[in-house]
């Protein structure tokens, strides 16, 4: 793990209120493995106090990008940085997925589709195994401007959107379902609980390995604070921060 103080080189909005941060980090960025993350200081001062996680969407050449969305005041002063601003980096922290020699299904939904450009670019370097994509979101604006960065690491990207505005009309587990991955193959997942928990679900039932990217409000990423406890199979918690992100589905209760 690394304190680095990462450079900002541009913001480029992609939705209204989703934003794509690239910043110079180099010693981050050549460490990171997909489904890691980051904490991120918003300011050099003190307000807000706490680092932001954010996992680490893509790395090359010593950069290092986010995927965000704005819900708060932290990413709202996220969404003002300047090129040439200074901001601290906290990183690579926590678990990344686990990379298995079978096909795979990677299944993003909403912001939960940040750590999964890494991810592809990871896929996508293994021998003779295919790798499907799907990105789900609520409609197309919000699922549409990701395409084009995902298309470059596979063939088989499937676009799903509820309200049917553009590729499969329907859920990201229904997509995923439509894909009639075999037994044998692995899922990797990120995105809201009720995406991941029907997921985990549908994996079960077909004996499909799944591993699933979890959030839980955090203030410091590092296993001291524990605010980011979640209860576990057969008792006891885990720290999203230190056991995860990334659990295998079958670790964690769904109901
Ligand atoms: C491991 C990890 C990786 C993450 N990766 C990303 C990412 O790649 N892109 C991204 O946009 N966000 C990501 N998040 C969530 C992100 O950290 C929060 O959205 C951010 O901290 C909110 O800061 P804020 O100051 O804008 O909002 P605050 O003012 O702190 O909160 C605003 C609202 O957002 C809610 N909120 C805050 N944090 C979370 C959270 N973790 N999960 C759900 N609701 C939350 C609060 O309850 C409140 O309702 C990640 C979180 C974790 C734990």
């Amino acid at each position: 793990m690394l304190q680095e103080t990462c450079r900002v080189i541009r913001l480029e909005r992609l939705s209204t209120d989703t934003w794509r941060l690239f910043l110079a980090a180099p010693g981050v960025a050549a460490r990171v493995q997909a489904g890691q993350f980051v904490m991120l200081g918003l300011t050099a001062g003190y307000d807000p106090l706490l680092r932001r996680p954010f996992s680490v969407h893509f790395a090359e050449d010593g950069e290092l990008v986010l995927y965000f969305r704005v819900v708060g005041k932290g990413t709202a002063m996220l969404a003002t940085v300047k090129p040439g601003d200074e901001l601290p980096l906290l990183g690579p922290l926590g678990n990344g997925f686990i990379l298995m020699p079978a096909p795979a299904f990677v299944v993003g939904g909403g912001i939960g589709v940040a750590p999964l450009l890494l991810l592809a670019k990871e896929l996508a370097g293994r021998d003779n195994q295919a790798t499907a994509i799907v990105l789900a979101g609520r409609a197309a604006a919000e699922v549409a401007p990701l395409a084009d960065s995902f298309h470059r690491w596979t063939d088989n990207l499937v676009l799903a959107t509820d309200d049917g505005s553009s590729g499969f009309a329907g859920r990201a587990d229904e997509a995923l379902s439509s894909l009639n991955p075999a037994s044998g193959s692995v899922v990797y997942a990120c995105g809201p609980q009720p995406m991941l928990a029907a997921i985990a679900s549908f994996c079960r039932k077909k004996r499909i390995k799944c591993q699933v990217s979890v959030e839980s409000a955090m203030a410091c990423g590092m296993g001291a604070c524990l605010g980011c406890a979640r209860p576990a199979i057969g008792g006891g918690y885990v720290h999203v921060c230190l056991d995860g992100p990334v659990f295998d589905a079958e670790a964690l209760p769904w109901d």
